[in-house]
């Protein structure tokens, strides 16, 4: 039985991109997993799904911001309809394996192959306050993959470095150590939604952008929402056929899309102003129901947190052995 883990990071609250590129797979996936109450019995694999707060300190974060945003999400996890009976929901820090695995990992790592990595070479490379997370962060992120022993890892081109580096440390620490991990293949499936920032729809839209004119938040009120799509880039282009996909329409491309992955439709709509209309109608209707489970979770944060409280039990129990197997292997 193949496992299925995807871990979203804290450093901001969660967007529309988020919910139609991650978050609403992850409940398809669930679905697809079958019923059973345990494990064992499910048809397409057991689910795992977290909250990587560790990754989130590789940059300076605001404790009680972070603390906020972690609540918030967990409570949109469960708002968008991931049930713990069929998927085990876990927050990173509460399962001590991944950082204790990370060290191992860093110990098979080499600063060769940590220098190549995009994240640090972009963001961090040449900065004197750059934090040491920012360039260990990549065995951390092996880490959190090796101890679930998947054999398949699902990601975004933007993923793949990771994944690689992941097969390459697991490789080099079974011929070493002996066989301790499963190396997992890389699987890119075919593209998702991939939502753009509506004020600059060359670049996604992110949950950490700043300015976020053009990041519609999961918890937008509909008159935000509106006002955010009312401002988005489109172009000059007024001609009859100006509402259609397009590699020189980016902004029109990006809010056709959203259209379309928010259900509606762009038959008869030939001009931005009824586009943006029916996107604003479609984002509000999707989010909606998710806004409404989260009003009501929100009353009872106890709850959230002891979902999230006996995932991460169940992420100590699963991993444990792993940890245990790498560790001896090492000599400690
Ligand atoms: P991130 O917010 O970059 O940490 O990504 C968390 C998850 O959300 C990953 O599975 C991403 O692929 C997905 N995701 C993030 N932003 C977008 C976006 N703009 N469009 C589609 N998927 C996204």
């Amino acid at each position: 039985m193949d496992r299925n883990l995807s871990l979203i990071t804290p450093t901001g609250r969660l967007t529309l991109g988020n919910h139609l590129g991650a978050l609403r797979r992850f409940v398809a996936a669930q679905d697809a997993s079958g019923n059973g109450a345990s494990g064992e019995d499910r048809a397409g694999g057991e689910c795992f799904f977290g909250l990587s707060d560790l990754h989130a300190l590789t940059t300076p974060q605001d404790p009680a911001v972070l603390r906020a945003t972690v609540t918030e999400m967990a409570t949109l996890f469960l708002a968008a309809g991931l049930d713990p009976a069929r998927a085990t929901l876990f927050r990173q820090s509460q399962v001590p394996a991944h950082r204790e695995l990370a060290y191992l990992l860093e110990c098979t790592a080499y600063t060769g192959e940590l220098n190549r990595m995009i994240q640090f070479k972009e963001k961090g490379r040449g900065v004197p306050s750059t934090r040491v997370s920012l360039y260990t962060y990549p065995a951390l992120m092996a880490a959190d993959i090796l101890l679930y022993r998947p054999s398949v890892v699902p990601v975004g081109d933007d993923q793949r470095q990771h994944v690689e580096l992941t097969r390459d440390v697991a490789i080099r620490f079974n011929h070493a150590y002996g066989p301790v991990f499963v190396v997992p293949e890389v699987r890119t499936p075919a593209a998702g939604a991939r939502v753009m920032d509506l004020a600059d729809p060359t670049r996604k839209m992110s949950k950490s952008a700043e300015p976020d004119a053009g990041v519609i938040r999961l918890l937008d009120p509909p008159d935000v929402v509106r006002r955010k799509v009312s401002r988005a880039v489109t172009d000059s282009d007024t001609g009859p056929d100006a509402v259609r996909v397009s590699a020189e329409k980016p902004g029109v491309s990006n809010l056709l899309d959203i259209l379309a992955a928010c259900g509606g439709s762009a038959d008869g709509i030939t001009t931005y102003g009824a586009l943006k209309s029916a996107v604003t109608e479609a984002v509000v209707a999707t989010l909606d129901p998710l806004q409404r489970a989260h009003a009501e979770l929100a009353d009872d944060p106890a709850y959230v947190e002891s979902v999230f409280a006996a995932g991460s039990a169940h992420c100590r129990e699963v991993t444990a052995s792993v940890l245990a197997d790498a560790t001896a292997a090492m000599g400690l």
